[in-house]
């Protein structure tokens, strides 16, 4: 007879190991793990960039020093994975001109203080509009509220900054009442600590998955529970049970399935469930955003930018928003390696991703001779991922949208009666983040244990505001 699991589970991401680990920890352990590429980790994924080891995905434990332990710092800890403070403090100092050279110290400061307290008052109109059950308003319509919508190169920049770096949508997009406070700050605290360890962020997906899977003398996953290039395109339920599907022609069975693919995987298309998911469940999947963040790594010849204390992080500001706007130089994580960080988001990204590196590399090219001059060496090295044009990623990370309501978030993560949901977009307080991952793979598995083990399986959303 064929096997029947009991739960198949897409995707080994931190979302899908968090959940299998929880799941065998409850003593369901016939489960089978499908996953399409060749590696775990999926969007924490380390890459050889002339010779040394970086992230093109997840770089920071964001969360860290506050009134809760971040578990994803616990575990990078525990690891000894080799971290970095990321002080934003003098960054002021470190406001370039769209033409080339730095803005007046006390000008660029000012319009920090600015925007200082222009997101203290923002905080404050989310607060409002919760107290006294408004509907939701953008970042943007907040800041519309007080008259002071940045809009010259260096407020544009600066706001950029605040809010796009970290949503990768713009303050038009993106939700006040559901990101402003943001949990995993609030909760967890205001420090972000940057990952450059040869041994890979993604450590710290291994660390979970060696707690169930089982490894040879040499620590390597043998478990055959797990399985690579494995793409499922078909999950086809009924009442008493799933078929789950996969490129290859192969066929599983189980009694549950557990999705674990991004929501910009959902909203692809690329897996097909038979029958269609209900209504509301495809409403609130299509509903929320898959947010786009590039991180272009530079190799040089030699260092032409400024080191040494408070110059980390630096800017350009450009009349066009989000144009290369933030640099990161990264002497202290790479001595020697003369490495420069850039990052882009949504629409750049999405235009960069379709060009050809050299393109994209000239574009750079020109803003850093604007900033530093004509006669510096030319990058002997560029990497540009693309998580957008990636079927099994389709962006970067999640983010809530203006118009998408706390009943309508929580439907994304409701089972469809024996296929159920987890993923960073599943959080209930923290999507778009690697401990949002984890917490995720964790809930949606109580979920499901709960229904094998005590028939439980009726979900029940909570009440709005809650
Ligand atoms: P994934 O990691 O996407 O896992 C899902 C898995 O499913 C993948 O392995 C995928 O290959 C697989 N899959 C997809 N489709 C199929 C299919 N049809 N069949 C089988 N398998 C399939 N978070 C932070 O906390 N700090 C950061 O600094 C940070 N920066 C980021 C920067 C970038 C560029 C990116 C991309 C992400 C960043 N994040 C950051 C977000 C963080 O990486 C993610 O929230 C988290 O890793 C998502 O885990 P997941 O398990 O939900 O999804």
């Amino acid at each position: 007879a064929e096997e029947v699991h009991a739960v198949v589970i897409v995707g080994a991401g931190m979302s899908g190991i968090s959940a299998a680990n929880k799941l065998s920890e409850a003593g369901i352990e016939n489960i089978l793990i499908l996953e399409a590429t060749n590696r775990i980790g999926g969007r924490i994924q380390k890459m050889n960039f002339a010779g040394l080891s970086v992230e093109i995905g997840a770089s920071w434990v964001e969360g860290v020093g506050g009134p809760r332990l971040n578990p994803i710092w616990d575990m990078v800890n525990r690891l000894k994975l080799t971290t970095f403070y990321s002080n934003y403090d003098n960054i002021s100092s470190n406001a370039y001109k769209q033409k080339g050279g730095l803005y007046e110290k006390s000008e660029a400061q000012n319009a920090f203080y600015a925007a200082q307290e222009l997101s203290e008052f923002i905080k404050n109109v989310s607060k409002y509009l919760k107290a006294h059950r408004q509907d939701d308003i953008s970042i943007l319509a907040s800041q519309r509220l007080k008259n002071q919508v940045p809009s010259t190169p260096l407020d544009m920049a600066i706001d950029y900054i605040a809010y796009d770096y970290e949503f990768s949508e713009p303050p038009r997009v993106t939700s006040l009442k559901n990101s402003i406070p943001l949990h995993t700050f609030s909760k967890f605290g205001e420090d972000a600590y940057f990952v450059a360890d040869p041994k890979g962020y993604e450590s710290v997906v291994y660390f979970v998955a060696k707690q169930f899977l089982t490894t040879n003398e040499s620590g390597e996953i043998t478990d055959p529970r797990l399985l690579f290039n494995k793409v499922v395109n078909e999950i086809s339920y009924t009442k008493n049970g799933v078929t789950v599907k996969t490129e290859d022609g192969s066929v599983y069975r189980a009694e549950y399935v557990m999705v674990s693919a991004s929501i910009g995987v959902l909203q692809s298309g690329l897996i097909n469930f038979k029958p269609d998911l209900p209504p509301w469940k495809i409403l609130a999947i299509y509903q929320f955003d898959m947010a786009v963040y590039t991180k272009i790594f530079l190799k040089f010849p030699d260092k032409f930018w400024p080191t040494g204390n408070g110059t980390e992080f630096f800017f350009y500001a450009h009349e066009k928003r989000g144009y290369y706007t933030i640099w990161q130089q990264l002497e202290e994580e790479y001595p020697g390696a003369n490495f420069l960080l850039v990052t882009v988001t949504d629409d750049e990204s999405r235009r960069i991703e379709q060009q050809p590196d050299s393109d994209t590399k000239a574009e750079i090219m020109g803003v850093l001779r604007a900033m530093f001059g004509k006669n510096i060496s030319e990058a002997t090295d560029v990497l540009v991922p693309r998580w957008w044009s990636d079927k099994f990623y389709r962006g970067s990370y999640s983010n809530w949208p203006i118009g998408v309501s706390r009943l309508e978030y929580d439907r994304i993560r409701a089972p469809v009666g024996r296929v159920y949901f987890t993923g960073e977009h599943t959080s209930e307080y923290f999507n778009g983040y690697v401990h949002g991952a984890y917490l995720a793979g964790i809930d949606s598995a109580k979920m499901l244990i709960r229904c094998v083990k005590h028939g439980d399986c009726c979900y029940s959303i909570p009440p709005e505001g809650s």
